[in-house]
């Protein structure tokens, strides 16, 4: 193991593109959320294609900029707002919201997440650090962490050191004892290193950036496995 790897006893994991492929997911979604509102509601089904809603979304994200890590009020105020603009019950959005939310937690891990979330979680706490809306129950990995901090709860996103500085109090950790492991390098790499975390650049070698070079005083790793091997758990 490297020599500064020596002194972590907790991990803290990136969830979207890290645990499973969030774009995949997320087109899912779009389309139970189409599907469902052609079922509940034509008029704002017809009246809002794809172009549309996005541009919806836009909006009401530049109108309500406290929201900007609160991924699922804005996409429920869209909802809303795009049933009343088509004369459909505005009361119908939570349902809508709570089909595209469902749909959104129906992810296919990477092969090696399974395996290594086992062997990870045999040897040291886990902490999910997530941007994004996902949440660990309903994606069925619960099991394998200690807790989860949120931007949307926290109130400020990665790579904030603030949100780093949390996931290691709910880790029970030092930043000097935690290894943070995600796939973006501003959110999770620079801002893991900023807060004092270790960091450990997840790069599978299909991956967007497979070719890049991570941060000076990053680890990188293949997959899970890959990191359970490099800890040797
Ligand atoms: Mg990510």
């Amino acid at each position: 193991m490297s020599s500064d790897l020596r002194r972590v006893t907790a991990l803290t994991l990136d969830l979207d593109d890290t645990l499973w492929p969030v774009r995949p997911t997320l087109a899912a979604a779009e389309q139970v959320l189409a599907r469902w509102l052609r079922e509940h509601a034509p008029a704002t089904a017809g009246g809002m294609p794809p172009a549309a809603m996005l541009a919806l979304r836009a909006e009401v994200a530049a109108e309500h900029p406290h929201w900007g890590h609160d991924l699922s009020a804005i996409r429920l105020e869209t909802i809303r707002r795009a049933l009343r603009r088509h004369g459909d019950d505005p009361a119908l959005a939570e349902l809508a919201f709570e089909a595209f939310f469902e749909a959104r937690h129906a992810v296919t891990l990477y092969d090696d997440v399974l395996p290594g979330l086992e062997r990870l979680a045999s040897r040291y706490r886990l902490v999910a650090v997530s941007n994004g809306n996902a949440e660990l129950h309903r994606v069925g990995l619960a099991r394998f962490f200690a807790g989860s901090v949120s931007a949307r709860l926290h109130g400020v996103a990665k790579p904030d050191p603030s949100i780093f500085r949390a996931a290691c109090a709910v880790a029970g950790a030092t930043p000097a004892q935690v290894l943070h492991l995600g796939d973006d390098l501003d959110a999770d790499v620079a801002g893991a290193l900023a807060a004092g975390l270790h960091a450990g650049w997840i790069c599978r070698p299909d991956g967007a950036h497979a070719s890049a070079d991570p941060l000076a005083g990053a680890h990188r790793f293949a997959d899970l496995v890959a990191v359970a091997l490099a800890l040797g758990a």
